[in-house]
């Protein structure tokens, strides 16, 4: 049975340099939230949602934006209750944004590079995680990271901050450098790369939950081959989505006794077992 994670990275688009990004909460993270966890459930389906903490806790203490901080986290609750996940995901950009005469503006362009912000991160995250605790009680864990722009390499710094925090899986895109053999040789931190090939510039966002979908995961033409047991398929919540051929997919994915939909959280908990059982056998 191949173990399969729906995932999505629940945000709106970053902000620009210009300010002219337009950055919309509720068409953008409110309601395609809603609607894939709707489609989701209609086939016994549970999403994993990765929030964008940097931006979650920006809107927290922007006055304009605090009731978007206020609905997008009574939204997680709701989710929370009903089955999906809730994980960690975050952009440098966010955390030195400002917003300036009603636009969102980016204090550096460039790509995302968590490393040059690391000490507000780690703020950051440890809010974000103490809050998620609070909304979601005891039960909740923050155990998946997912890297904003993917780009963290180096990833010894993080790995301690992830692993002061309690984070034990990685699911960033990563498949040319992967992180694997260091997180999974000497590390606690379990690799959980991203079914597919890496698109091109302009299929970027539309890479997984998508028309693609389909052949990706059963064609098996990913990173994965036939041998892997796990999949993590992602999508966006900011994209415009492909409603009907994700239904599809996930008709198929209900049909398929050879496919066993989890949450993220299950899937690292899972693979972190197997990781431990391995370790014992060759000690
Ligand atoms: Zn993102």
């Amino acid at each position: 049975v191949i173990k399969v994670s729906i995932t999505t990275d629940w945000e709106c688009l970053s902000p620009s340099p210009d300010g002219f990004a337009k950055v919309l909460p509720v068409a953008q993270m409110i309601i395609p939230a809603i609607t894939l966890a709707s489609l989701a459930e209609k086939y016994n389906i549970r999403i994993s949602y990765f929030l964008e903490i940097s931006q979650w806790i920006k809107f927290k203490h922007t006055p304009d934006y605090k009731e978007y901080y206020l609905k997008i986290s009574e939204l997680a609750k709701e989710l929370y209750l009903r089955g999906h996940d809730i994980q960690i995901h975050g952009h440098s950009e966010w955390i030195t944004a400002k917003y300036i005469n009603g636009s969102w503006v980016r204090a550096f362009s460039g790509p995302d590079m968590v490393h040059q912000v690391m000490p507000q991160f780690i703020l950051t995250l440890e809010e974000a995680i103490y809050d998620l605790q609070l909304l979601l009680g005891g039960t909740y864990r923050a155990n998946v990271y997912r890297a904003g722009g993917y780009n963290v390499e180096p990833f010894a710094e993080l790995y301690n901050v992830l692993t002061r925090f309690g984070i034990f899986a990685d699911s960033s895109r990563h498949e040319k450098k992967p992180f694997s053999s260091f997180c999974e040789k000497d590390s606690e931190i379990i690799s959980l790369p991203i079914l597919g090939e890496f698109p091109t510039a302009d299929q970027r966002w539309d890479m997984n939950l998508s028309p693609k979908t389909c052949s990706y995961l059963f064609g098996h033409t990913s990173c994965y081959g036939v041998k892997n047991k796990n999949a993590v398929m992602m999508g966006h919540t900011k994209q415009i989505h492909q409603w009907k051929p994700l239904e599809e997919c996930f008709y198929k994915i209900m049909c398929d006794d050879y496919i066993s939909p989890v949450t993220i959280s299950c899937l690292a908990l899972s693979s972190r077992e197997e990781l431990i059982s391995k370790k014992k056998i060759l000690n």
